[in-house]
């Protein structure tokens, strides 16, 4: 159970106070609802683990990747943290959530002349430049504009985290950034300090996801403050701000440990406190970028239970409504879920399922082994937990499902957020077939 989740003396989940049994009834299923105190909860967490060091400044940037609505921008908006976009679909939802650009970050590997064009006129706050060719086309658009752009630059520092290990890659192959091994990152360095009109604020670099350790950030923050201090002397370079990227790890099920928020915040703090003693470097901004560990946990998605099969001596399997349409992680990732039957959720989870989606692929699998109980049947909901990251944001029209609905509970209050799909939604941008002339 998370944020505030409960049992009813009905025997159903709660969330925010409300019977899931009365949100699927409204809204309908699959349905994604999100615990709204939960979020902000996180968000507190992480502002808290800065706010203490009064010596320090910092931004937390929410990854709008991770789930990215209007209702939702609005929600960090509100909570006064910055934001990561990484494409001008999520830059142009943040405008329209009204969130102030001067706060807002933009990432990407292949960022088009287009979208840095919108990120210029709006005026973002800092652009995470990533290669050469953005660094060139950057600089030629803000000349021909006279218009001048904070950048940061990505660089990989050859730290790889993976939950429980980090591994030290030596050289790196990634699609992402500046390679410093190499002497990539040194003449972006370079490139970025004679551009008239580049700001060159600091260094990027994001180690992975769904980290379980501070070791990884360690590393990086060493690797980077070593080559700060190179570029220091020899290009008369100044970081400014020194963005360690996102990959705070969450709960997903019982087997997953994450650190608290502010361990992993006062690491970052202290080793870079420290490695800037080393070097003597003033001491950069800080800045972390969350994105699963401000909304996963706090999503939960709501399933009808429908056929199942009982294949004797090999496994039952129990279908529900949505499947990797809504949710592409278990067939990606192999990603685990825990999950809990909603309507009977004071029962003695007494039987060990397989939850299959309604897809057309076998791999559409949510969950390999759940435990349910055996009174469990078609017309009962099924609640997936922490759902709430690279759910709906990487959802599909496999098969030509339509997207579920968002809904945001919070004392006893539900809003809609987010629609469900008609059939109608799904064939708004088919044309007719045209008869074509034959060309023989
Ligand atoms: C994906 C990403 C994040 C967020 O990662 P989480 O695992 O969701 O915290 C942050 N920064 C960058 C550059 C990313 O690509």
């Amino acid at each position: 159970m998370h944020g505030t989740q409960k049992i009813g003396a009905n025997g159903h989940l709660y969330i925010g106070g409300i019977d899931t049994s009365e949100l699927a009834r409204e809204f309908g299923t699959p349905l994604y609802v999100y615990d709204t105190a939960l979020i902000k909860e996180k968000i507190k967490a992480f502002k808290d683990a800065f706010a203490k060091y009064r010596q320090i400044n910092w931004q937390v940037a929410y990854a709008s990747k991770a789930f990215s609505t209007l209702a939702m921008i609005q929600l960090v908006r509100d909570s006064g943290l910055s934001l990561d976009v990484v494409s001008g679909g999520e830059l142009y939802t943040a405008l329209k959530a009204g969130f102030p650009p001067e706060k807002i970050h933009f990432h990407g590997n292949n960022k088009s002349e287009d979208e840095l064009s919108l990120a210029l006129d709006v005026k973002i706050g800092a652009i995470i430049a990533d290669n050469f060719n953005e660094l060139d086309l950057l600089e030629r658009m803000c000349a021909r504009r006279k218009q001048k752009m904070a950048v940061l630059l990505r660089v990989t520092p050859g730290v790889e985290a993976h939950t429980h290990e980090f591994i030290m890659t030596g050289h790196d192959d990634s699609k992402f950034g500046f390679n410093l091994d190499n002497g990539m990152a040194e003449k972006a360095v370079n490139f970025a300090l004679r551009a008239e009109h580049l700001e060159l604020k600091g260094i990027h670099c994001h180690i992975g996801s769904q980290i379980f350790e501070t070791e990884g950030f360690v590393q990086a923050i060493r690797t980077i403050c070593r080559y700060a201090d190179q570029w220091k002397n020899e290009l008369g370079f100044q970081m400014g701000v020194l963005n360690v990227g996102g990959g705070f790890g969450i709960k997903y099920t019982e087997n997953d440990h994450p650190l608290a928020v502010k361990q992993y915040i006062d690491q970052i703090v202290r080793t870079v406190e420290e490695e800037c003693g080393n070097h003597a470097l003033p001491v950069p901004e800080i800045w972390v970028e969350p994105g699963r560990s401000i909304v996963g946990e706090a999503g939960t998605t709501l399933y009808t239970i429908g056929s199942s099969k009982d294949i004797p001596g090999i496994r039952k399997y129990l279908a529900v409504d949505g499947g990797m349409a809504d949710n592409i992680r278990p067939a990606l990732y192999q990603a685990k879920y825990d999950a809990i039957v909603a309507t009977r959720a004071d029962e003695a989870a007494d039987e060990t399922v397989t939850i299959s989606g309604k897809c057309c692929e076998s791999g559409d699998i949510l969950i390999k082994e759940a435990s349910v109980p055996r009174t469990c049947e078609n017309g009962d909901l099924l609640a997936v937990f922490c759902t709430g990251a690279y759910g709906y944001s990487m959802a599909s029209h496999y098969n030509r499902l339509t997207l579920p609905a968002v809904v945001f509970v919070e004392n006893g209050e539900a809003s809609l957020v987010v629609r469900r799909e008609t059939y109608a939604d799904l064939i708004r941008l088919d044309l007719p077939l045209k008869t074509l002339s034959a060309h023989d």
